[in-house]
């Protein structure tokens, strides 16, 4: 069974490539990217280059590579994506549009990255239910929502397997992140071991999910490979390890380097995203329908970013 990977050099295809190496073999995955190539010791069977929007160039990496699932991975991110609105929706849009098709047509299961973002100012913010008021103020959050419920409505009408998460800030070391409103979470930790010091573009009180990458990356093959029987929502599935504030974060990484020092100087755009966004989502269902548990909490995120960025 072939996997594919889309937006394969991001900051979450790079980890995914390597994991569905070891979970398939090498020889079963593809990676598709854009402007950068994966490292050279990337273990796929083969890297293609492609812009998500070109259609027709999907099909035919698909239909060569007889490609059983798609993860799809590129898009803009949300502070990208409101500097540049209308690009971000033909790339988000447009993209996950392709990549249902193309699934159609050739029978393959897709996964779809929602976010935090696909919420909005009137969700409830705490303990933020899985079924519940979806109406983001933001285009990136549009596209999630509009997303979530493109791959439910392929689902239901043409039967395409579309499963999906909804993830919080990704925390990781590899590769750095795209622009996401959470970038602070992975920007401090440079900063600490650098500098001793980090000026963070949020408040010191914003609380928002986040996650560590390892947590995401075995989430995608776990329910990618759950029962489908036992899955009443197969997509867009609330999940979440951790929930913190800038301020929680600097004090749980002065821990590890006491004189570690965090200033604030706030960046309104992403500050009014973040401020539109949960605190802390429910993710039962996820546990319940496929299993889900997140293996690193505040204290052991943080002490692996720095045991591995040392
Ligand atoms: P990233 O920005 O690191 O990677 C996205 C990739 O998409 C890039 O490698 C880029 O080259 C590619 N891309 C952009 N435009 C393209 C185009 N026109 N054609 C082909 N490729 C194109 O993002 P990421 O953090 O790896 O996120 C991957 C997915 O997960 C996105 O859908 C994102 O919304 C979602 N997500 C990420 C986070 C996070 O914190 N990283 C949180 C929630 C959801």
């Amino acid at each position: 069974m072939m996997h594919l990977v889309t937006g394969a050099t991001g900051q979450i295809g790079s980890e995914l490539l390597p994991a569905l190496a070891e979970v398939y073999g090498a020889d079963h995955v593809i990676a598709v990217g854009h402007r950068r190539e994966p490292a050279a010791d990337m273990p796929v069977a083969a890297y293609c280059s492609l812009d998500i929007r070109d259609q027709a160039a999907l099909k035919k990496i698909v239909a060569k590579h007889r490609i059983a699932c798609i993860y799809h991975l590129a898009a803009l991110l949300s502070a990208v994506a409101e500097a540049r609105p209308q690009l971000a929706w033909d790339i988000n849009m447009n993209g996950l549009f392709n990549v249902l098709e193309v699934a159609r047509e050739h029978q393959c299961a897709v996964f779809f990255p929602s976010s935090i973002g696909a919420f909005g100012p009137n969700t409830p913010k705490i303990d933020t239910p899985q079924d519940t008021l979806q109406r983001p103020s933001t285009v990136y959050g549009i596209s999630k929502v509009a997303g979530e419920l493109l791959c439910d409505y392929y689902q239901r009408r043409y039967g395409v397997d579309a499963r999906g998460l909804r993830f919080p800030g990704l925390i990781s070391y590899r590769t750095p992140p795209g622009g996401g409103t959470t970038d602070y979470a992975v920007e401090i930790f440079a900063a600490a071991l650098q500098n001793r010091r980090y000026q963070c573009f949020l408040k010191a009180d914003t609380q928002l999910d986040m996650m560590y990458m390892p947590d995401a990356i075995a989430a995608i093959i776990q329910l990618m490979q759950a029962n489908p029987s036992e899955l009443q929502h197969h997509n867009a599935f609330n999940i979440t390890a951790m929930s913190f504030t800038p301020e929680q974060l600097a004090a749980e990484i002065r821990k590890h380097i006491p004189d570690f020092n965090i200033d604030y100087r706030i960046d309104p755009i992403r500050q009014g995203i973040a401020d539109s966004w949960p605190a802390h989502m429910d993710d039962q269902a996820a546990r319940k329908e496929w299993g889900w548990q997140p293996r690193y909490d505040l204290p052991a995120m943080v002490s692996d970013m720095l045991l591995h960025m040392r």
